[in-house]
C-alpha cells in the first residue's frame, strides 16, 4: 500500500488555486459543444517568427550544445542582452557581472527569495500582483506583505503610506511595469521613489519587466534600470517571452546589481544547470529580429485593444485605455463581484476571464481580458457581453 505523505508546511502554505470552479464551467461549456473563447491566460497566440524557430534547429545540430550550459548564460546572449539595454535605454550593464540568464524570468522571480530572503522577514508584493511574487516568498520562508493597487492611485503601490516597521522588516520590492494584471505604467518618479525607500530601508528592488516592450500609441515604457541609483539597490527581470512570442522556450535574463545578480546565480547554480544552449542561440537570433518583429507584435495587439475597448466603452462599461500589456482590466458592474462575472462570461456568454480576486483581494471587482485572440473572435466577444443577463439571480 502506497504511504501517506504529507506535503511540506511551506507548500501547504501557499495559497489554493483559486480558479478549480471556473475551469470546471469551462470545460463543461466544451463538452456543451460551446465555442469557448479563452481570454483567461496572458500567453500570446502568434507565433514565434520563423527565423527564430531556424536559429534553434540550426543550434540544436550543435553538438557543443548537446552538453552542459554551464554558467550564467552563453556570453554571447549576455551581450545581447547588454546591447538591447544600451540601445533601447541607453543603460550601461556589464555583461558579465550584470546580466545572467534565465530559465523564463519567472523561474528568476521564484528562486531570488531563497537567495536573500531569510524566514520572519517580509517581502512587499503588489496586490493584486503575478502569484510567483507570493509563492516565491512563502517557499523560501518569507512573508509576503501585501500593497493594494488602487485605481485612484493609479496601480502604483503607496509606499510612503507604509508604516515604518514595515519598511524595516522588508527585505524585498517587487513590482512591474507595464503591469499585469491593471494595465498601468509607472513614470520616472514612482521608480525614483522605489530607490529612495529602497537605500533608506536597505531592502532589494526587483522589477519584473514583462511587458516593457508592448506599448501602445508610441509610448515606451522606461527601464527601471534608468532611473538613477537603480543599480545600486535592485535589479530588472527581462524576458523574451512576451516580445518575441516566447513563453514556451524558457528564456528570460535578470539585469543589474552584481550582487544580487550574484546570490541569484548562486542559488540557480544548485538548482538548474542552465538554458538548453539552441534556446540561447535563438534568444540571441531574437534580439537581431527586434525591429522586424516586435512593432509588428505591438501593432497587432494594439488593433486588438481598439476594438475590445471600444465595443466594451459601446455598450456603457468604462474603461481607460490600456497604455501598454495585452490585457484589458476591467471593472464589474456595480454589485456583481470578480467570481459572479467570470462565472456569468463562461456559462452564458463562453468566455473566459481572469477573476480579478484570484490576483489578490484588492484584484475584487475586476476581471482581465487577454488580447490573445484574433480581432475577429473579440468582435463575437462584443457580441456576446450584449446578451449576458447581469441580473443576480441568473448564473
Ligand atoms: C508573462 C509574465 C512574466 C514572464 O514570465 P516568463 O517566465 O519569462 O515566461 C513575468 N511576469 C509577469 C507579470 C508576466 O505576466
Amino acid at each position: 500500500m502506497s504511504m501517506a505523505f504529507e506535503t511540506s508546511r511551506r507548500l501547504k502554505q501557499l495559497p489554493p488555486y483559486l480558479f478549480v470552479e471556473l475551469d470546471r464551467l469551462k470545460e463543461e461549456a466544451i463538452a456543451r459543444g460551446e465555442d469557448v473563447i479563452n481570454l483567461g491566460i496572458g500567453d500570446p497566440d502568434l507565433p514565434t517568427p520563423g527565423p527564430i524557430v531556424e536559429a534553434l534547429k540550426r543550434a540544436a545540430e550543435n553538438p557543443f550544445n548537446h552538453r552542459y550550459p554551464i554558467g550564467r548564460g552563453f556570453k554571447a546572449f549576455r551581450e545581447k542582452v547588454a546591447e538591447y539595454y544600451a540601445r533601447r535605454f541607453n543603460v550601461a550593464l556589464d555583461s558579465d557581472k550584470e546580466i545572467l540568464a534565465l530559465v523564463g524570468s519567472k523561474e528568476g522571480i521564484g528562486h531570488i527569495p531563497l537567495a536573500f530572503v531569510n524566514p520572519g522577514e517580509l517581502v512587499l508584493v503588489p496586490d493584486p500582483c503575478y502569484p510567483p511574487y507570493v509563492s516565491g516568498t512563502l517557499l523560501a520562508g518569507g512573508e509576503p506583505f501585501r500593497l493594494p493597487l488602487s485605481e485612484e492611485q493609479g496601480f502604483l503601490p503607496q509606499l510612503d503610506k507604509l508604516e515604518r516597521s514595515v519598511l524595516e522588516r522588508a527585505k524585498l520590492l517587487f513590482f512591474n511595469y507595464p503591469n499585469n494584471p491593471t494595465t498601468a505604467v509607472a513614470d520616472a518618479a514612482f521608480f525614483e521613489q522605489v530607490v529612495f525607500y529602497a537605500k533608506k530601508y536597505g531592502f532589494i528592488a526587483c522589477h519584473d519587466a514583462a511587458y516593457i516592450d508592448i506599448a501602445f500609441d508610441g509610448y515606451r515604457p522606461p527601464s527601471f534600470l534608468q532611473t538613477p541609483g537603480a543599480q545600486d539597490v535592485g535589479i530588472e527581470f527581462y524576458s523574451l517571452s512576451k516580445t518575441f512570442n516566447m513563453t514556451g522556450w524558457r528564456i528570460a535574463a535578470a539585469c543589474g546589481n552584481a550582487e544580487v545578480i550574484s546570490g541569484l546565480a548562486s542559488v540557480k547554480s544548485h538548482l538548474d544547470t542552465g538554458i538548453f544552449g539552441a534556446i540561447q542561440e535563438a534568444g540571441i537570433a531574437a534580439f537581431d529580429l527586434y525591429d522586424q518583429v516586435v512593432p509588428q507584435s505591438v501593432r497587432i495587439y494594439q488593433e486588438r485593444r481598439d476594438v475590445l475597448v471600444t465595443g466594451l466603452r459601446q455598450q456603457g462599461w468604462q474603461l481607460e485605455i490600456p497604455r501598454a500589456t495585452f490585457y484589458c482590466w476591467l471593472r464589474t458592474k456595480p454589485g456583481i463581484t470578480s467570481a459572479v462575472m467570470t462565472r456569468k462570461l463562461v456559462t452564458q456568454a463562453a468566455i473566459v476571464a481572469t477573476p480579478g480576486h484570484g490576483l489578490g483581494d484588492a484584484g475584487e471587482g475586476y476581471v482581465r481580458l487577454a488580447l490573445t485572440v484574433p480581432v475577429e473572435r473579440l468582435k463575437i466577444v462584443i457580441e456576446r457581453l450584449q446578451e449576458i443577463s447581469w441580473d443576480e439571480d441568473e448564473a
